[in-house]
């Protein structure tokens, strides 16, 4: 089984924070979706023939593009990969796109998932993030989308917001249990080089983030939701039964993908290739046949430490079994590392090893103590 990505990279306008490759510009919109159909049938090999279990349309703001453009691309999957039959389709959108008359149209389409990024149901928040929408389209937006019987869909918040605290945080999350997400993501704000925040930080004209705000916000978040009966399966992810999201947990958990579009990244166990951050010149690219992208072929060391960094970010751990089937030569190695980390920070079982409640802040740090450095 295996998923694909389309990178969609228009944005009605820049988020502060950031990184992540798009563009305000809708000049080249009309044209994207053409070239992203040229490139997956130049690489409709790419995945040797595995049957496709997700399509995830994700960017930039893919609710930016007519309905009709998205079952364009996902019949261009259909026409050219062998689907499972419980294909998960997710639409990443943003509240101000999911209008009445989109989802209208949005309802004719195979979408049957959707990621709503809110990041915050206060209006203060929204503004000082740049986002497009305001706090009005982030509740109207998730009872349009229950009024049309979408099951399934995800909302996304951001914590440690530096102008949030701790009552706002609890009002973030009790507007939002009063609605009936499947799925929810907690992503803790950081400041990544060069992103408008980076800037604003260092200039004094923003404070900077407290580490124990976003650390009380992420407990609450954890304490919160899994009352309300969610799973915290993946760091900064929450399902209720049977909804972790597929592609996620895909990436997660070792499985093939294929990324199509500008910046797009592409894995197939051995090797990882990502097209070129440019529109114009991915576009040129695709247009001549001559695809603008890296690859990096994976060595057994990177694979045994994308291994332990991943698997150790869920709720499920790394399993011994299979990081002895696989990884035989790292298993001292391995157990050496341990002995690094804070024995408070995980919990060791026969046959897993996950982070315990304390340990969960500092998923980075216990899979780096687990990497091999060659
Ligand atoms: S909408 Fe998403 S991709 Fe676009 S600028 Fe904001 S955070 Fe970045």
């Amino acid at each position: 089984m295996a998923g694909i990505y389309f990178h969609i990279p228009f944005c009605q306008q820049a988020c502060h924070y950031c990184n992540f490759f798009f563009t305000t510009s809708k000049r080249f919109l009309n044209s994207t979706t053409e070239a992203m159909l040229k490139e997956l049938e130049y690489r409709k090999d790419y995945l040797s023939g595995e049957t496709i279990q997700t399509i995830y349309f994700g960017g930039g703001t893919p609710s930016m593009l007519p309905p009709s453009e998205i079952q364009t691309l996902i019949d261009g999957v259909k026409n050219l990969f062998s689907v499972d039959s419980e294909l998960e389709i997710t639409l990443e959108a943003n509240p101000d796109n999911l209008t009445k008359p989109y989802l209208e149209e949005l309802k004719k389409t195979d979408v049957n998932r959707f990621s709503i990024g809110i990041q915050s149901f206060h209006q203060d928040e929204l503004l000082w993030m740049n986002r497009a929408h305001n706090s009005e389209e982030a509740k109207r937006c998730l009872e349009l989308v229950e009024s049309y019987q979408y099951d399934h869909y995800s909302v996304d918040l951001i914590l440690g917001i530096p102008i949030s605290s701790r009552e706002k945080w609890q009002q973030n999350l009790d507007i939002l249990s009063g609605f009936r997400p499947k799925h929810v993501s907690c992503y803790a704000l950081t400041v990544e080089p060069k992103t408008a925040l980076d800037y604003q930080i260092k200039n004094g004209k923003s404070p900077a983030i407290k580490d124990t705000e976003t650390e009380e916000q992420f407990y609450m978040a954890h304490d919160f939701l899994s009352k309300k009966g969610y799973k915290h399966y993946e760091i900064s992810n929450y399902g209720l039964p049977g909804y972790a999201a597929k592609h996620n947990s895909s990436y997660w958990e070792g499985k093939k993908y294929l990324g199509i579009g500008p910046s797009a990244h592409s894995y197939n166990r051995e090797s990882r290739s990502w097209n070129i951050a440019h529109l114009p010149k991915y576009l040129e690219g695709v247009n001549k046949g001559q695809l603008n992208l890296e690859t990096e072929n994976l060595s057994k060391v990177d694979q045994y430490n994308e291994f332990v960094m991943t698997n150790i970010r869920k709720s499920s751990g790394i399993s011994l079994e299979i990081l002895k089937q696989n990884f035989a030569e790292y298993i001292e190695h391995f157990d050496d590392s341990l002995l690094e980390i804070p024995k408070t920070f995980l919990n060791r079982k026969q046959s897993t090893i996950s982070l315990s409640r304390e340990g969960l802040m500092f998923a980075d740090f216990v899979g780096s103590a687990l990497f091999f450095v060659v």
